[in-house]
């Protein structure tokens, strides 16, 4: 049961006391609480919005695998905020070659208000039993004279609040406090964790009179530089989300002002209205390698849990945030909230369903920030258009002998790139199936990070890109 103790000057809870704590209240910390709850434990989700605000995330609206959500939230909850079900492909706009392409996206799509999306969130998570403290800011970590994680230190509305939990979820997003506030030298948890691994976005909801004719399309375009893309995402025919987004290891963008410049290009906007503004950052990286010490997991962006190539970040949190309750519950019911070890099953878990496939999906990042946009646009104009959703979305594909042949003729001029980009391919390969290899338990982990280094350092040296961790 949750317990309170002491008063705050502002007649609050001082002490809080959960088997769980959450911090974040969005899709992973969610989903994390409401498997928590669902199975009969305490959690307590702290949330620095207040709780008309919570939910609301900067985000693309864009949801793939969006009939696929685990069960302590289902997707019947989630579904009034599905305003667009009608989309079933890509449309990739290259100007530099005045082309569009129309990629089939596979999986079932859906555009979504996120907002809405959040508070149904919530309501699901509460309806299973979890506690929500909104307006409240975690500002600090605990931890025992052991380093185990014991609780979090937050500020709610002025007072300081004590959260002490069994575990500690960091379901905070990119860039969470709590990992810069926690000690973690000695657990096997990732701190190789820098802001070029990360994306800066910013979005726009914009209604326009006349309906849009790609209502059935989640467009994307390239920026002027090929680390960053811009996308129009149809909520509906006449309300668009729109937005960009750049590697931060990039020169920054004028976010506000280059997307202010393409919708004005564009005739579709004349007279649009912009109803609502966000911008924030997400990893663009390989998960996580570990996102477990002592006391405390990582879950969602707060530990790179997004398909490096699309930004694509809501099923990975929700899974996460499900996988890392189920072991937290089994390490309270097992007496072993202190060691590491017991939370282990979660990164396998995590490697297993999507993280190793987007560990191999960064390769692609990293050769991306090597090549010139030009050339690699172009080449994207010539690749046949299945192949290149197989390529987003599965980490590797094949090309028949026949399409090979077509590719080649149109793709004349772009050849070395394409040899660089086969051998990049293999690498990719080899890092996925390192990856399917993912040690049982810590005991293996370093001997699995050296070769995984070393199959990077090989990424390196033939895409001739600045090392990425
Ligand atoms: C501009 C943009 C566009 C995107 N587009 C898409 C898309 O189209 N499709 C897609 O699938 N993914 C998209 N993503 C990624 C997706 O939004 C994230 O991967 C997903 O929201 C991750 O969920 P999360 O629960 O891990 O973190 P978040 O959704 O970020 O939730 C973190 C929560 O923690 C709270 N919090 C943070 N710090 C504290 C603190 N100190 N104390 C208390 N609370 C705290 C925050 O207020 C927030 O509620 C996009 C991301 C961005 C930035």
């Amino acid at each position: 049961m949750t317990t309170n103790t002491g008063d705050s000057a502002g007649g609050g809870p001082r002490t809080v006391t959960a088997d769980i704590v959450v911090v974040g209240a969005g899709t992973s910390g969610c989903y994390a609480a409401a498997t928590v709850a669902d199975a009969g434990y305490d959690a307590v989700v702290v949330e620095r919005k207040d709780e008309t605000e919570a939910g609301h995330i900067a985000c693309g609206d864009a949801l793939k695998g969006a009939s696929d959500f685990p069960e302590a939230i289902p997707k019947s909850r989630l579904e009034p905020a599905f305003t667009n079900t009608g989309v079933d492909h890509g449309r990739f706009e290259i100007p530099q070659e005045d082309t569009v392409l129309e990629i089939p996206v596979p999986g079932e799509l859906a555009v979504i208000d996120r907002w809405e999306y959040g508070r149904c969130l919530i309501e699901g998570a509460n309806d299973s039993g979890a506690t929500f403290h909104y307006d409240t800011v975690v500002q600090d970590v605990l931890q025992d004279e052991t380093g185990r994680v014991t609780g979090v230190k937050a500020m709610r509305k002025g007072d300081p609040v004590t959260y002490e939990a069994d575990i500690v979820i960091d379901g905070a997003g990119a860039l969470s406090i709590l990992q810069d506030k926690t000690d973690l030298e000695d657990a096997t948890f990732d701190t190789n964790v820098q802001y070029s691994q990360f994306c800066s976005a910013y979005r726009e909801i914009i209604e326009v009179d006349e309906p849009v004719e790609w209502d059935d399309a989640l467009v994307f375009k390239p920026t002027e530089r090929s680390a960053g893309y811009l996308w129009y995402f149809p909520r509906t025919d006449t309300e668009i989300n729109a937005g960009l987004g750049f590697q931060m290891n990039e020169e920054p963008m004028e976010l506000v002002d280059d997307l202010k410049r393409d919708l004005e290009d564009r005739s579709e906007f004349e007279g649009a209205t912009v109803k609502d503004k966000l911008g924030a950052a997400l990893p663009t990286r390989r998960p996580y390698d570990s996102a477990v010490a002592p006391g405390f997991m990582a879950v969602g962006d707060a530990a790179g849990h997004v398909n490096p190539t699309t930004g694509g970040g809501i099923a990975g949190a929700a899974y996460a945030g499900k996988y890392a309750a189920e072991q937290a519950i089994e390490a309270i019911e097992s007496g072993r909230t202190d060691d590491e070890a017991a939370l282990w099953e979660y990164n396998e878990r995590v490697m297993d369903h999507f993280g190793a496939r987007y560990a191999a999906l960064d390769v692609y990042n990293i050769f991306t920030t090597a090549y010139d946009v030009d050339d690699l646009m172009a080449l994207l104009a010539s690749l046949p258009g299945e192949k290149l959703a197989e390529a987003l979305y599965g980490g590797s594909t094949s090309i028949g002998l026949g399409l090979k042949i077509k590719t080649a003729i149109k793709s004349f001029g772009h050849w070395g790139t394409i040899y660089d980009l086969y051998q990049t391919k293999s690498l990719a390969d080899r890092l996925l199936a390192h990856y399917e290899d993912y040690p049982a338990d810590p005991s293996g982990f370093e001997a699995w990070q050296r070769e995984r280094n070393d199959i990077m350092d090989d990424i390196y040296e033939l895409t001739g890109a600045d090392p990425k961790y």
